[in-house]
């Protein structure tokens, strides 16, 4: 097989189907043949839970140890959590779930926006517009120039400095591309509009496909941030139904195994991910459980984020209305909490799929990053065009919170919320393990508080309306008089940085 700096290179969509998969890089991680998502094992644990009363103590007993240890709960726990219908003792569960975020996260909002790359799918997911076979969606990959006119937007108009990029999966748009539209991005800076100010991308991370240790390992070169995968439904059965046998991605132990190869290629930022609706809600709960401790029993690393998408509409299929599994507001509601119970440490992304009603519902449910602005079309940011407006057929699903930045921004602000643009946790060297502990100690909720004040100010200077300006500097004013509070001898060294970046200096962190 041919190679190119190391990346595998395949002939067209036939040869890559054939020969992507690396089988002992599956078999390497499920030793004896043993699936860590034991389907046996979580139906038993959500039938004995569902057969015993719910007990208000045990209930108690088992948010107080979230609470004071921030680690991942036991799957018979979390099952105990999921059973709880009480209005009354659900609403302790969300408050100590908000308690948790506030400890770890502090009282900030991580903000983000996707970039669709490249939507040509050497696969068949039965839910998805971009999937092989539909001829209804137009195929689309940018060129490096392109790239860098999303970017002139992103970050030159929206104010981004974080972005989750997207690919299909296809030979074409694989480990080589990738990793040349990173460096493209990274590499643009452009004019900020109300300072003049040089402002860029800071932070890249990816969406895309399941790939092998080699190629993961190139990514890293290339700085990419998080790995993100979604599992889309655990369930094996329900995934193979989905999934078609001869895609790539209907090998369901190679996509489960995907993260066992991220770290050890030393990608060690994972996003987890489950599309809610193809599968009972509390199946996927207890199985991202699993999944989770199974990489900490290997790596002592879980999750750096976990996503919540749910099936939306999108073009040629019917999937997304019909399927038996599909949830709704309370219930999305119900599993944010549960989650940010389970697994007390990670961030927990909510995306523009969801509406504004269900956005605003969950921010005090332990969300921890939102996008905005956002558009999901191919050169969706930059093609003004009326005909690429309207044309629904290049986005891969419709979105339903079409709030800008600058709206959100306020909303969160006027509701005690600090937006943060902060990407300083990954450019020195807090991820992975490293990241984990300061989280569970709450360590690193502190430092963020303090870059996300630095960021946000940046952010209003370089791009606030004026009416957006006014409440986030009110919040800024109380932010500072916090950290004073908290830190009095390090509160001179933050007013240092903080005075030099209403100056215009940049990118300054702790
Ligand atoms: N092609 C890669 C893959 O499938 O892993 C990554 C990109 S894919 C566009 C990103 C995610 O979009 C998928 O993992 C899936 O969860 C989500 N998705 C696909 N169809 C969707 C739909 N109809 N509604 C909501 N999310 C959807
Ligand atoms: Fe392709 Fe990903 Fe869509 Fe599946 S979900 S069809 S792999 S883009």
């Amino acid at each position: 097989m041919a190679t190119l700096n190391g990346i595998r290179q395949f002939k067209d969509e036939q040869d890559y189907r054939e020969h992507f998969i690396v089988q002992s890089e599956i078999d390497k991680y499920l030793p004896g043949g043993k699936h860590f998502i034991d389907d046996g094992y979580i139906n038993r644990t959500i039938a004995e839970a569902e057969a015993r009363p719910v007990d208000p103590v045990r209930i108690r007993e088992i948010v107080a140890k979230s609470e004071s240890t921030c680690e991942t709960l036991l799957p018979e726990e979390t099952a105990a959590l999921m059973q709880v219908t009480d209005p009354a003792l659900f609403e302790e569960m969300r408050a100590a779930a908000d308690r948790i975020k506030h400890k770890v996260y502090d009282n900030r909002i991580v903000m983000f926006a996707p970039l669709y790359v490249a939507n040509p799918c050497v696969n068949g997911c039965r839910y998805c517009g971009f999937r092989e076979g539909n001829a209804r969606q137009r195929r689309r990959i940018l060129t490096m120039d392109e790239v860098r006119e999303e970017i002139d937007v992103l970050a030159g108009r929206i104010g981004h400095k974080r972005l989750i990029a997207v690919y299909g999966e296809h030979p074409k748009t694989s480990t080589a591309y990738i990793a040349e539209t990173i460096e493209t991005i990274y590499g643009r800076q452009v004019k900020a509009p109300k300072s003049g100010l040089p402002v860029g991308i800071r932070r890249v991370n990816v969406n895309a496909a399941p790939l092998p240790v080699d190629d993961l390992r190139v990514l890293h070169q290339v700085g990419i941030g998080t790995f993100q995968v979604f599992q889309e439904t655990y369930n094996r059965k329900l995934y193979e139904q989905m999934h078609p046998a001869w895609s790539v991605k209907g090998n369901y132990d190679w996509r489960t195994t995907c993260f066992h190869r991220c770290l050890e290629a030393g990608v060690d930022d994972v996003g987890f991910g489950v599309l809610y609706g193809l599968c009972d809600w509390r199946y996927e709960v207890l199985a991202t459980i699993l999944h989770t401790r199974d990489l900490e029993r290997w790596f002592n690393i879980g999750p750096h984020t976990i996503s919540f998408p749910r099936l939306e509409p999108a073009s040629g299929t019917r999937v997304p209305e019909e399927s038996p599994w599909l949830i709704d507001d309370d219930t999305f509601a119900r599993i944010l909490v549960i989650m940010r119970l389970s697994v007390p440490y990670t961030g927990m992304i909510v995306t523009a799929r969801e509406s504004p009603q269900s956005r605003n519902r969950v921010l005090d449910h332990g969300m921890t990053q939102l996008d905005c602005s956002s558009n999901i079309a191919i050169k969706g940011y930059s093609d003004f065009s009326d005909e690429a407006h309207q044309e629904k057929e290049r986005q891969q699903f419709m979105l339903a919170d079409n709030r800008s930045i600058d709206e959100m921004v306020r909303y969160l602000a006027g509701r005690g919320i600090i937006t943060s643009f902060c990407t300083a946790g990954y450019r020195c060297g807090r991820t992975g393990g490293c990241i984990m502990d300061a989280l569970k100690t709450g360590r690193e909720g502190k430092f963020c508080k303090i870059n996300a004040v630095l960021t946000f100010r940046e952010w209003l200077d370089d791009f606030a309306s004026p009416e957006t300006k006014a409440i986030g500097d009110a919040l800024i004013e109380k932010e500072l008089a916090g950290i004073k509070e908290w830190v009095p001898k390090f509160y001179p060294s933050v007013m240092k940085q903080y005075e030099a970046t209403c100056r215009g200096e940049r990118d300054l962190f702790f």
